[in-house]
């Protein structure tokens, strides 16, 4: 209370044991413009696309707080690559209050980029242009695609000039500024949690799990009794395993699956290095600082959620008179995932639960390094397959089928080795696809429903943004407009889902923060 009224003494950085968040001002830039806003986020929010510039930009740019606004930053600890790295919480993004949406729903609003805070440790609370753009386009393209997700409103630039070393070699440069403003109903984390336990806070620890409950999960009942904290920490494991499932089958890799990083309701948060799978990778990472130990590479995404939910539990161990209590909900999470995502590659083939279930999961199973050893771009494979079911289904040749899909959707020409199990696995799954009572027309249409056309390869990101740095919107804009709709064909955007370009091949997503 003694800080009150004085913010530049608030955003000191600083241990701020026994509290849950710490009220901050945003601090003002230079000139704030409004680069890109979501016309769905605003009327989920009853708010119009403002002009470019004048009074509600400033809002968004944390020029000008609001009466009903008490904005703050949230305390919270994690791990980070495995290590325990005390506290963190929000050092560059500040909540700025909640907002009713459409049916009941509630939305919280946060900048991100808005300036210091007490968890700013040595960094400034600022963001640049380049990562608010894939912030920005990337969770709003993941909202469209069905996955989990917090959502962005807008885009602002500040017209400040921010330092930062990109390739952490030495080299700051000078980069322009952005805010995003992202939403979600909240922007708790397993961090949050884990805090508080390290911390021996009990009461504090109950305080924000009965009010997570309460205000996320009502349908739970009343909190405060263990078996509430455990089927509430069974839904958190439930909706992380369905959040990961949709990533598996999209080829989304966060890259810094810290557990800061990880939503307490499930949603995809916190957009930094992440980058999406074009040949198909396991061990693919967008995170150049993670090219030691891959821990966070698309195929351990699986492994990592759980390690992380296994963090959360220990968190929550002094709300259960038993830690044992809590076990059931991590294997709910190994449980969900693995029927969501068999269920989901199913769904992508145009397949359909049947009796012989053992044989399918060897068909999908099978598959995967068969698409690895091919090279094949995965959002393109999908998709041609999909288009190609009717012609597998007139028993045109599989032989020639698979010569034409592999040309299509393959980064080598892949010698004939490397393609055999790709052409074996067509010839069984031809066979399998006859099975399905569908007509062939509602099997391809249902996969084109599943199999997205657009997704946000990291060439066109890089692309858009590079633009956007010269004052040229319109890549971003298209972009932005392409990806509501990843399903749909776009005769005159064809450009934007064709294979990764060679020169791309190399560029890694952008680690830096
Ligand atoms: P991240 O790797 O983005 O999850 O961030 C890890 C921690 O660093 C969080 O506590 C962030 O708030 C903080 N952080 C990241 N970038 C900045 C920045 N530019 N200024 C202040 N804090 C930051
Ligand atoms: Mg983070
Ligand atoms: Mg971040």
């Amino acid at each position: 209370d003694e800080l009150a009224g004085d913010p530049s003494r608030e955003n000191v950085p600083r241990q701020v044991p026994g509290y849950h968040y710490s009220p901050v001002v945003p601090t003002p830039v230079a000139q704030p413009r409004l680069l890109v806003w979501s016309d769905e986020m605003g009327a989920e929010l009853g708010l119009a696309r403002p002009s470019d510039q004048g009074a509600a930009v400033e809002l968004l740019a944390g020029n000008r707080v609001a009466d009903s606004m008490r904005p703050y930053a949230a305390r919270y600890g994690g791990h980070q690559f495995g290590n325990w790295a005390g506290q963190l919480g929000d050092g560059r993004a500040i909540s700025l209050g909640e907002l009713p949406g459409q049916q009941g729903r509630r939305w919280e609003i946060q900048l991100k980029g808005a300036g210091p805070t007490p968890y700013s440790r040595r960094a400034d609370g600022r963001a640049v242009l380049r990562s608010s753009v894939r912030e920005f386009l990337c969770s709003e393209a993941m909202h469209h695609l069905g996955v989990p997700t917090t959502r962005a409103l807008s885009l602002v630039s500040t017209g400040d000039q921010v330092l930062r070393d990109m390739f952490y070699d030495g080299n700051a440069q000078h980069e322009p500024g952005a805010v995003v403003a992202r939403v979600a109903p909240s922007f708790v984390r397993f961090g949050n949690f884990q805090i508080l336990a390290a911390h021996e806070e009990t009461d504090n620890l109950r305080a924000l799990a009965d009010y997570v409950i309460r205000h996320h999960f009502p349908e739970l009942g009343a909190p405060e009794s263990p078996e509430v904290y455990v089927a509430w920490l069974t839904e958190i494991a439930r909706r992380t395993a369905e959040m990961v499932a949709h990533w598996q089958t999209v080829g989304f890799v966060h890259g810094v699956l810290n557990t800061d990083n990880m939503s307490i309701l499930g949603l995809t948060i916190d957009y930094g290095p992440y980058g999406w799978l074009e040949p198909y990778e396991p061990g693919w990472t967008p995170n150049t600082t993670d090219f030691t130990n891959y821990r966070y590479a698309f195929g351990q995404q699986p492994q990592v959620c759980l390690w992380n939910l296994t963090q959360l539990a220990q968190a929550l161990t002094p709300l259960v008179p038993d830690p044992e209590l809590l076990r059931p909900a991590l294997n709910q999470y190994v449980a969900t995932f693995n029927r969501s995502h068999h269920v989901r590659l199913l769904a992508k083939l145009g397949l359909t639960a049947s009796a012989e279930e053992e044989a399918d999961k060897q068909l999908v199973g099978s598959l995967l390094p068969a698409m690895q050893a091919a090279q094949v771009d995965m959002t393109l494979f999908y998709r041609h397959l999909s288009h190609l079911t009717v012609r597998l289904l007139a028993d045109e040749p599989v032989k020639e089928l698979a010569t034409e899909l592999l040309s299509a959707v393959s980064y080598a020409a892949p010698a004939a080795e490397a393609a055999a199990p790709l052409r074996a696995w067509l010839m069984q799954y031809a066979a399998r696809l006859r099975q399905e009572p569908a007509t062939p027309e509602a099997i391809r249409a249902g996969m084109l429903a599943v199999n997205p056309k657009y997704v946000l390869r990291n060439y066109l990101a890089q692309q858009a943004i590079e633009a956007a740095e010269t004052g040229d919107l319109a890549p971003l804009h298209t972009l932005h407009e392409v990806l509501k709709r990843p399903f749909d064909e776009q005769p005159e955007h064809e450009a934007l889902a064709a294979r990764r370009p060679s020169w791309a091949a190399t560029k890694p997503g952008s680690a830096t923060l």
